[in-house]
């Protein structure tokens, strides 16, 4: 295991590593304990990333302008083994060494869940392209649950830590940014209505569905975990976040609580959630599938 800062300060460089090698005590204490190759703080996160996984168009920003989400690390599987790369974004002054326990233990999950999730059959398009969908959103509840479980146990939270998660279930899911995804992707299947080319379509909505889909898992992962804390929270209904997304978010809570990774039983509800961006998998005749187009 290498630690590499690539910040120029030496002092700043030996802060970090001494804090890496203590947060890295989490990831060799899991069970069984992860195999990581690489952590890495780059000077340009997104300029690494580009090179790393040679991704030209890779952008730790997503979505739309005023709605966007910043990837804060991301794992990246070399041929030595696996490299997390964290932004130095998150040692600014408003981050601490406790929301960095959560981003990092967030990964950590992340790679656990590689190997205890099941592999995804590839003989049907549709199953398989639901279930992708739903073990990728999965994923990220269940990252998010066991890191705030782990996090919270680790340390009293900080004022740092307070203001990271201030407000954090509607901060997350972010309401207020569905009008305007949902023009959008409303505007997209208009065009679709006339160019009519599936591939570029989807092109065009597959950015906004990740990131509306993702900033709900979050929330509901803070909200399920904190369940005094947001016991006032109300979660307005939005269209994406209407009874077809509550079952959904349900669906993971149950699974989560009860240890369980498999989640061949959620296909309908992942095909119903989806509706909600117009989008429905279908399957051809010899396994060529189809990407039929809903309307919103
Ligand atoms: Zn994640």
């Amino acid at each position: 295991m290498e630690i590499i800062i690539e910040l120029i300060d030496e002092n700043i460089q030996k802060q970090i590593k001494e804090e890496l090698e203590y947060l890295l005590i989490i990831a060799e204490s899991m069970e069984p304990p992860l195999r990581i190759h690489q952590i890495l703080v780059p000077m340009d996160f997104e300029a690494k990333i580009r090179v790393l996984t040679k991704e030209d168009n890779y952008k730790f920003q997503r979505g739309l302008e005023n709605a966007q989400v910043t990837v804060a690390a991301k794992i990246i599987e070399s041929k030595d083994g696996i490299i997390i790369v964290v932004s130095p974004f998150l040692y600014l002054p408003t981050f601490d060494t406790m929301i960095r326990c959560f981003i990092l233990t967030h990964e950590f999950t992340h790679i656990m869940n590689k190997d205890r999730f099941p592999k995804v059959p590839k003989d049907l398009f549709s199953s398989e392209n639901y279930l992708e969908n739903l073990y990728t959103l999965f994923d990220e509840y269940v990252a998010d649950r066991f890191s705030f479980h782990l996090t919270e146990r680790l340390f009293p939270p900080t004022d740092a830590w307070k203001l990271y998660n201030k407000n954090g279930v509607l901060s997350y899911i972010n309401p207020s940014s569905h009008p305007s995804y949902y023009e959008k992707i409303k505007t997209e299947i208009e065009k679709f209505r006339i160019h009519g080319d599936v591939n570029l379509h989807w092109k065009n909505v597959v950015e906004a569905m990740n990131v509306i889909s993702i900033s709900t898992v979050h929330g509901f992962a803070s909200h399920h975990q904190h369940p005094n804390e947001y016991a006032d929270t109300k979660i307005p209904i939005t269209p994406f976040v209407n009874s077809k997304t509550l079952d959904l978010m349900e669906y993971f809570k149950i699974k989560y609580e009860n240890q369980e990774t498999d989640l061949s039983d959620g296909i309908e509800i992942m095909s119903n959630y989806l509706t909600n961006f117009g989008v429905k998998f279908e399957d051809r005749p010899g396994n060529q599938g189809y990407i039929y187009v809903l309307d919103i």
